[in-house]
């Protein structure tokens, strides 16, 4: 693994409240690791189509603003939130369009930036985005796989593109990702769906290749076959870089700073370290 210092901060993502407390008790493990500086942060939100599995959703978005105001400076953005229209059979429409805008009321109180979620809606999001920009600091439209004019529209209004492998499946979107300004490029896994497939596009572009077993061949220290894993991150970073023409490391700089600026303005770290 070329990079080191990825490990200096983890973000612990809860999307359900199930999740926030399984994690927040592995928060709390990840206090004692010893030398590794583990600084525990947190992203609070429910995408749309999530927001009725709870029973009472109006209790839902109270008890989130709880949390977030109890989190204090460990809460570093709101999110994934946003609207999901392949998701209708969870929830409808209305009731995500509805608890988007109330959790970016959310955002607004807490002057927190923001991770969206948009898959399917017919430029509604493109429209709520824009009608409430003036409501959260910045944000990270995550898992992007729009056109090129939507992603131009997007980082003009200083938001930030997240990518993928589900960014990178055809030359299309290669084409796409080509033409981020690299200021507002971000990159992720998704893991542990949205990996790079060998009939992606993408896939030629990817240099490293990790040890892989079968799940039933499980051995430590090896990638499960056709499972994406974090550490995929870097196939993304390897993709970008050559598409775009520049080193590796350039992208890995660039995507490093630029998540530090959005979700950790203020706290002082130092550059990432690569072999390479
Ligand atoms: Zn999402």
């Amino acid at each position: 693994m070329p990079v080191s210092k990825f490990r200096q901060k983890v973000i612990l993502t809860s999307f359900l409240f199930l999740f926030f407390w399984t994690r927040s008790n592995l928060w709390r493990k990840m206090g004692g690791l010893g030398e590794l500086t583990v600084v525990k942060y947190q992203r609070l939100g429910v995408c749309g189509d999530r927001f009725e599995e709870s029973g009472d959703a109006e209790a839902h978005l109270e008890a989130l603003a709880v949390l977030v105001g109890e989190g204090g400076a460990n809460v570093v953005a709101i999110g994934e939130i946003g609207l999901d229209y392949d998701r209708e059979h969870f929830c409808a429409r209305d009731v995500q369009m509805k608890f988007f805008e109330r959790q970016l009321d959310l955002a607004k109180r807490c002057q927190l930036p923001v991770i969206f979620h948009n898959r399917n809606t017919n430029g509604d999001f493109e429209e709520v985005v824009k009608r409430r920009r003036g409501d959260f600091t910045t944000g990270i439209v995550h898992s992007f796989t729009g056109t090129r004019e939507e992603m131009l529209e997007l980082c003009a209004l200083g938001l930030y593109i997240g990518i993928n492998g589900c960014g990178l499946r055809t030359q299309e979107l290669l084409d796409m990702v080509a033409a981020i300004p690299m200021e507002k490029l971000v990159v992720e896994t998704d893991a542990p769906w949205c990996g790079i497939k060998a009939s992606h596009a993408s896939s030629t572009h990817v240099s490293t290749k990790f040890a892989q077993v079968k799940k039933e061949k499980f051995v430590l220290g090896c990638m499960v076959k056709d499972r994406n894993e974090p550490a995929k991150v870097l196939e993304v970073v390897e993709v970008i870089a050559s598409i775009k023409g520049v080193d590796v490391s350039i992208v890995a700089q660039a995507t490093y700073q630029n998540t530090l600026a959005i979700l950790f303005s203020g706290v002082q770290s130092a550059p990432i370290v690569t072999t390479r």
